[in-house]
């Protein structure tokens, strides 16, 4: 007890630290239509971005959403907008050559200016800011592990970095827990619950409709198109897309046995005193280490605080132990933080893939995008856009990653029981330094 009095703000809260700003917003749960051109399942990045492109391309759009509008990842994640993969440039380069790896990463550039470009263009105001990116190292070994993958990153993608060398951290945070680390300075940051609205609004304005508390439960072809099932009621659909990420479930046992669900946590200090954010992180930068299983830290934007993830994998219904966990990590990485407080923690549900790609694809006639692995603002966004373009019937549909094969593992069906055994090893990696 008297730990948590330590280390939680009397307003401690256990809801992302976005919805202070961007509340979810509340909506009637409308009458399911008889009929809909278009039937989006999530109203994430992914869903909407379809279905404001939809919208516009004269379809009539109905977005079924299982509980408040966007209160899956796209309201819960750190707001990092970069354009990195989880496979690295140099082992692409060495298994499927250089043509192939560059191509899978311009499609990542594609994402990353796709998703800029649209928030200026429709006037979203998410405190989209062009900080840069900064990846902190813990040995000399790390440091010289990114000198060599940004070194390969410039030498096929012509992207600019910088090495920020062990005696000059400072510049980019205050603490003496790092060894230099790499600056990427073409790298953003948004308010993601502030998009997240932003993106609903120009949706609802191009026509689409949300039906909110509105779960799709199965999805059977008819001769018409699909007969989308609900609790409150079924709908025919000429075209479904699938949205659902790491929140889905028994709408799409193809999904289900493709994606892996699993949960991302942060946690945000309270006002810290004047000063204190420019100090630890003056340049503003989205920061991370360069653990398997890492920690990302920036500055809120809208506020004297700053924001901690981490600790990534099992869910947990003990969200103030995980929030202890994270606030000792974080006066680990700022020892000035000892003795912060923390005002909120939250979860969201991420998604990943056995292969560590993003998928984008059509089943059966239904169009999926989904496990984005931790990058779904850039990728979620221009995934979406991609498969409205797709169901306009328009030429530039197509992506890198269309032909993917989606794996799957023998008794897998949408319970990952092998993960812990994933998250200790990436864990015990940590602890060895490997
Ligand atoms: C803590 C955390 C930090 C992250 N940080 C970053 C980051 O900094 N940068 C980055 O790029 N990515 C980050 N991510 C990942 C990113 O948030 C997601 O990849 C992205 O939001 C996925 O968007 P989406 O629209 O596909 O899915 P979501 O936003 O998760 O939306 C899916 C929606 O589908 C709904 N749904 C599910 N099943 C049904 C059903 N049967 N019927 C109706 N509705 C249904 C859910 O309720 C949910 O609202 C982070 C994620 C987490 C959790």
């Amino acid at each position: 007890m008297r730990q948590d009095q330590d280390i939680f703000a009397p307003d401690f809260k256990e809801t992302p630290y976005w919805w202070e700003a961007a509340p979810r917003p509340r909506r009637e749960p409308a009458p399911v239509p008889p009929r809909t051109d278009v039937a989006v399942v999530g109203s994430g990045y992914t869903g909407l971005s379809a279905a404001l492109h939809l919208a516009r391309g004269g379809r009539q759009v109905t977005i079924f959403e299982a509980g408040e509008p966007g209160q899956g990842a796209s309201s819960r994640n750190a707001g990092y907008v970069g354009r990195t993969l989880k496979h690295g440039l140099g082992s692409l380069i060495e298994s499927l050559g250089a043509e192939r790896a560059v191509g899978f990463y311009r499609e990542a550039r594609f994402a990353y200016e796709h998703v800029r470009e649209a928030i200026e263009r429709e006037k979203i105001d998410c405190h989209l800011v062009r900080c840069g990116r900064f990846m902190a190292a813990a040995s000399p070994a790390q440091y010289e592990s990114m000198a060599r993958d940004m070194e390969t990153k410039r030498k096929y993608l012509g992207e600019e970095s910088e090495m920020v060398p062990a005696g000059e951290t400072r510049r980019e945070l205050g603490t003496p827990s790092f060894q230099g680390g790499a600056l990427i300075p073409d790298m953003s940051s948004i308010h993601p619950g502030l998009f997240q609205l932003g993106m609903l609004a120009r949706a609802e304005e191009a026509g689409a409709s949300i039906l909110a508390h509105t779960p799709v439960t199965g999805i059977r072809r008819e001769a018409a198109g699909f007969m989308v099932e609900t609790p409150r009621g079924r709908t025919v659909a000429r075209e479904v897309v699938l949205a659902t990420n790491g929140y889905g479930g028994r709408e799409s046992p193809y999904l289900r046995r493709r994606v892996i669900p699993f949960h991302g946590y942060m946690v945000a200090t309270g006002e810290l005193p004047p000063g204190t954010v420019e100090r630890l992180i003056p340049g503003s930068r989205t920061c991370h280490d360069y653990r398997h299983n890492l920690f990302y830290f920036r500055r809120a934007p809208d506020g004297n605080r700053i924001l901690l993830g981490g600790r990534s994998g099992n869910p947990t219904r003990d969200l103030k132990g995980k929030a202890r966990r994270l606030h000792k990590a974080l006066g680990e990485i700022f020892p000035e933080l000892r003795t912060a407080k923390l005002s909120h923690v939250w979860t969201g549900q991420c998604a990943a893939t056995f292969d560590q790609w993003p998928h984008i694809g059509e089943q059966d006639g239904i169009h999926y995008a989904g496990g984005y692995c931790f990058a779904g603002v850039p990728m979620g966004t221009w995934f979406g856009y991609k498969i409205a373009r797709r169901i306009l019937g328009a030429q530039e549909g197509r992506t890198a990653f269309d032909d993917l094969p989606f794996e799957t593992r023998p008794y897998y069906w949408g319970w990952p029981w092998f993960r812990p055994l994933a998250v200790a090893q990436l864990d015990w990696k940590d602890r060895r330094g490997h």
